[in-house]
């Protein structure tokens, strides 16, 4: 085990291109990281996993915690080692990661931050789970739904990746929350912050494993990087 690697499975141009299969079980993801977020086969919820536990928001805006048989499309894992960086009182999300980034000298790095506290806000969203023959993404756009809550305690697990890795991953930050009693989680839109302790831990490594058992994964055309850009804000 090292606190070194971010291990992701899979990589964003995938998604893009509607290869949507679920390529690593829940428990073999789980002997990469104890901590993550992703989403599960067909764009099935949202996913978070908070000290071995994998749980999905699914479009109901219900927690199910998931078996170790779940299948997984997409995710980012790591083995939770991070280190307090400071409180944040009063701020919304956005500025937050930035100032976090900045304090770290993230640029280059990827790193995940996590946030546990009170928000005054929260939006997430989650996605009605796609069924073989995938639909296009923007079909698959269509079954997101948002939630929203006021004034929930909950953690924020984000992971910022570099520019440079645009389409292999989601540059910048991608975030995914789980209110401690449950009640709210997903992919994170926006945040406004009440008070949070915020850690950090940067990854020498990033780890990115491709699934060479999946038919459409090995046949498929991955080369057009600028469709990325247009749609990766909608799938993850
Ligand atoms: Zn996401």
């Amino acid at each position: 085990m090292s606190h070194n690697i971010l291990f992701q499975q899979g990589n964003m141009q995938l998604l893009s291109e509607g290869l949507l299969d679920g390529t690593i079980t829940l428990k073999e993801l789980l002997s990469h990281g104890n901590t993550g977020i992703g989403t599960g086969e067909g764009i099935d919820g949202e996913l978070i996993i908070i000290d071995g536990v994998g749980y999905k928001i699914n479009h109901h805006g219900e927690t199910e915690i998931l078996n170790d048989s779940f299948n997984i499309t997409f995710a980012d894992t790591h083995f939770d080692h991070y280190q307090l960086l400071t409180e944040v009182d009063d701020v919304n999300l956005t500025t937050c990661l930035n100032d976090i980034k900045q304090l770290i000298s993230g640029n280059n790095l990827f790193f995940s931050v996590k946030l546990h506290g009170n928000f005054k806000q929260i939006t997430t969203r989650s996605a009605k789970k796609s069924v073989k023959p995938y639909p296009s993404l923007e079909k698959v756009g269509e079954n997101q739904v948002e939630f929203t809550a006021k004034n929930v305690t909950g953690t924020l697990i984000s992971y910022y990746s570099p520019m440079l890795y645009q389409g292999v991953t989601v540059a910048g930050f991608h975030s995914h929350f789980l209110a401690d009693d449950l009640s709210i989680g997903g992919h994170v839109l926006t945040a406004e912050i009440d008070h949070v302790t915020a850690y950090t831990q940067i990854f020498r490594s990033f780890l990115q494993s491709n699934p060479i058992d999946d038919f459409d994964f090995i046949h498929a055309d991955l080369s057009d990087i600028n469709k990325l850009d247009t749609v990766i804000k909608n799938v993850e």
